[in-house]
């Protein structure tokens, strides 16, 4: 009789974000029993996160607009936004994104995700971002209904803690459940889709540093679990340092934006993006704005230009714009406000002033915060009546205000006197991803593939570089499925030597 605490399939994912669905459904369908554990309640991880934007060329969207592009123009371009971080990349993993992103992207399709787009970001030759419908949701609705129907068998609430070996071969891994079952998941294959370590205070002090230790991530879960399972079978990290933020965001709304309540079901998908093809921009701007006012970064430009940030009890946050984020996360709360006049409200009110943006998506700018944002905004005449609105003694802020400490070019003196906030510091992302070879199976001591191992997504990017926006999702995707595709052909040769 089998132990009821042990189970067995050809394939086990762990982890249920974008890579793990995507590699979960491609080792089924290529044949696989396959099992997807997820420690969290919910499926989605960083993915139902994101704004969902997915960079690809060749697309039936750049089709039908006429734009003639290609995976070598994408290639080129893709690097140009690592700037001098351009060398630490992984040219192998590039190409093998760009060479699969337009297959994938027209997959998702196929499953049924909607995207509206494309869209242009410079230095991108062409316009490649392609933005999910209506939300990131979307992307894990339709993979999660389409493993379900396919057989993968998915167990929420269920944590991998490390792996079963028999030799140097991964044979599975034991997991908890959170009612603190204990159960074990034999296979023939693993596939790590863990996600990234932006909230590990520890793989963040030793990969990147003890002050970026100190800052939460926008995903709390994202603690690294996998990293920190593969270390004992001599896998090794690159780029650990290469990460997203910290950057100043907005603190989400209390209740969830219209954008982010929409049921992320193909139907809507489809009239949103039929909508967004045909109604004036004038309508669809206040939906737009969800993406941009909901947890978006102000930008820096507002500090060149004049704005103040202080702290809670209205002391002024000093440095230069783009180490705001870190500083903030060592002030009381880890928050600050955005101190701005009159005079600076009016200059962020027209393009090219915005106050935030989704890139290629939406600009937001003072009025926007004003409707949408109703819990960030506070207005008063004096700085004093300010200071009291946000429970800050006058004269602190008062003295923030005038300490310009010789780096601004405008001084704030024209009533009234707005704040925006509370902002926190985020670590948005890390890149730090587990060295892995071009069937992303994971390399061990002397860059040998670890047998049975395959890592896909963040914990799988092997030094990818992925800056510029759609490119993250598009990797977890496109290796996610690259992954589940190796992972089943090495578990049917497994089962045939038995
Ligand atoms: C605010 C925000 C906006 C973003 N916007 C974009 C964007 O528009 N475009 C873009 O390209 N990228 C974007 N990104 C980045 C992108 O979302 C991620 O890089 C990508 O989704 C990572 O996918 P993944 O499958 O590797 O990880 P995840 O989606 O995080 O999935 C990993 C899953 O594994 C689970 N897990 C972890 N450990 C265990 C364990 N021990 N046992 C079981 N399960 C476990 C996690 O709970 C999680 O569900 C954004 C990120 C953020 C935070």
């Amino acid at each position: 009789m089998t132990d009821p605490a042990i189970e067995t399939c050809d394939v086990l994912v762990i982890g249920g974000g974008g890579s793990g669905l995507a590699a979960a459904i491609e080792a089924a369908d290529n044949g696989a029993k396959v099992i997807l554990i997820e420690k969290n309640a919910e499926l989605g991880g960083t993915t139902a996160w994101s704004i969902g934007s997915f960079t690809a060329t060749n697309t039936p969207q750049q089709l039908a607009r006429g734009i003639k592009d290609s995976p070598d123009e994408h290639f080129e371009d893709m690097i140009k936004f690592s700037g001098p971080q351009a060398d630490r990349d992984n040219p192998i993993l590039r190409r093998l994104f760009v060479d699969n992103a337009e297959d994938t992207l027209r997959w998702l399709m196929a499953l049924g995700v909607e995207f509206f787009g494309p869209m242009p970001e410079p230095p991108h030759r062409k316009p490649r971002m392609h933005n999910v419908l209506p939300n990131s949701r979307a992307y894990i609705r339709q993979l999660g209904l389409r493993a379900d129907k396919i057989g993968v068998s998915i167990r929420q609430s269920t944590k991998a803690r490390r792996f079963m070996l028999d030799g140097d071969r991964v044979t599975g891994a034991a997991c908890i459940t959170d009612n603190g079952e204990e159960q074990e998941f034999q296979a023939n294959v693993v596939v790590l889709a863990s996600g990234d370590y932006a909230a590990s205070p520890e793989l963040k002090a030793r990969f990147i540093s003890p002050e970026v230790a100190l800052v939460d991530a926008m995903n709390p879960t994202a603690t690294g679990d996998g990293h920190e399972m593969a270390f004992p079978l001599g896998a090794h990290v690159l780029n650990g340092d290469v990460l997203s933020g910290p950057t100043l965001r907005f603190v989400p709304p209390p209740r969830e934006s219209l954008e982010r309540l929409l049921p992320p079901s193909r139907l809507l998908g489809k009239i949103m993006r039929l909508s967004l093809q045909y109604l004036p921009d004038r309508l669809l701007r206040p939906f737009v704005l969800g993406f941009t006012t909901t947890s978006m970064a102000p930008e820096l430009s507002l500090f060149a230009k004049g704005a103040v940030l202080v702290n809670k009890l209205g002391q002024r946050i000093t440095g230069a714009p783009a180490t705001l984020g870190l500083s903030i996360a060592s002030e009381p709360d880890k928050i600050g406000y955005v101190i701005m006049d009159n005079t600076l409200a009016e200059t962020f009110s027209a393009w090219p002033n915005f106050i935030a943006t989704a890139p290629g998506v939406s600009y937001a700018y003072f009025d926007d915060f004003r409707r949408t944002r109703s819990d960030l905004f506070h207005r008063a005449g004096t700085l004093a009546e300010l200071a009291e609105k946000l429970s800050m003694d006058p004269k602190t802020l008062q003295d923030a205000v005038q300490d310009h400490g010789g780096d601004q070019s405008t001084t704030l003196a024209t009533p009234p006197f707005y704040a925006l906030g509370p902002a926190k510091s985020y670590v948005v992302l890390t890149d730090g991803g587990l060295a892995v070879n071009e069937q992303l199976q994971v390399l061990g001591d002397g860059d040998r593939p670890i047998a049975g191992l395959y890592a896909c997504g963040s914990v799988g990017q092997g030094g990818l570089m992925l800056k510029g926006h759609g490119h993250h999702i598009g990797w977890a995707f496109t290796s996610g499925r690259i992954a589940g595709r190796h992972a089943a052909a090495e578990s049917a040769r497994e089962s045939a030597l038995r």
